[in-house]
C-alpha cells in the first residue's frame, strides 16, 4: 500500500487532476452554454455540493453568457433558482446574481438594457409573491449595491470586466484567493 513519502505527490497529482477536470468542464460548458438550464443545473449542484471552485467558473460562465446574447432570466428561470436553492443563504451566489440582474432591470439606466426587459411594478410584485426569498434577498442585494457604489447608477452584473469584476459574484474560503483572472478571455 502506499507509503508516507507518496502521500503528498498523491494528493497534489489529485489537486492538478481535479483543476484539470474543472479547465475542461469550464471549456465544455462554455461550448454548450447555449443552454441556460445546463448552467443553473450545475450551478444548484455546485452550490449543494459546497464546491466553490466549480461555483465559480459556473458563475463565471452564466454571467458571459448572458452578456453575450444581452440576455436575462426569464421568469422560469428565476422560479427554478429560487425554488432548488430555498434554504440554502450563505454562499448562495447564483440567487445574489439573480437579483442583482433584477435590480438592474427594475433601476435600469435609459438605454442600457432592451425595453422589453424591464420589470415593471407588475414585475416586482410577482417576483416578490411567487417566489419565496425573493423579496428578502432582493433588498440585502440593493443595501450592497448602495454601500459598494454609493449615489452611483445601477451596474451591469452581467459585465466581468465591470465594476462587478469576476470576483463580485465569487465564493471564497479564508484565505483562498481568486483565480478568476484565469478564464478571462483577452
Ligand atoms: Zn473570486
Amino acid at each position: 500500500m502506499f507509503t508516507a513519502a507518496q502521500a503528498p505527490d498523491d494528493n497534489l497529482y489529485n489537486l492538478l487532476n481535479f483543476n484539470s477536470l474543472l479547465d475542461k468542464l469550464s471549456e465544455d460548458i462554455r461550448v454548450e452554454s447555449g443552454n441556460m438550464h445546463t448552467l443553473l443545473e450545475l450551478c444548484v449542484k455546485s452550490i449543494k455540493w459546497d464546491n466553490h471552485s466549480l461555483q465559480n467558473r459556473v458563475m463565471n460562465c452564466i454571467r458571459d453568457e448572458l452578456e453575450d446574447r444581452e440576455g436575462v432570466f426569464s421568469f422560469a428561470q428565476l422560479e427554478y433558482i429560487f425554488r432548488r436553492t430555498m434554504g440554502i443563504g450563505i454562499g448562495n451566489q447564483l440567487r445574489e446574481f439573480a437579483v442583482a440582474l433584477a435590480y438592474y432591470q427594475r433601476c435600469y439606466v435609459e438605454g442600457a438594457i432592451k425595453t422589453e426587459q424591464k420589470l415593471v411594478a407588475g414585475d416586482m410584485v410577482r417576483l416578490f409573491n411567487e417566489l419565496d426569498g425573493f423579496m428578502e434577498a432582493y433588498l440585502q442585494f440593493e443595501d450592497r449595491h448602495k454601500r459598494d457604489f454609493p449615489r452611483d447608477s445601477p451596474k451591469d452584473p452581467r459585465d466581468r470586466r465591470g465594476e462587478m469584476d469576476s470576483c463580485y459574484f465569487h465564493i471564497h474560503g479564508v484565505g483562498e484567493s481568486c483565480n478568476s483572472t484565469m478564464d478571462i478571455d483577452g
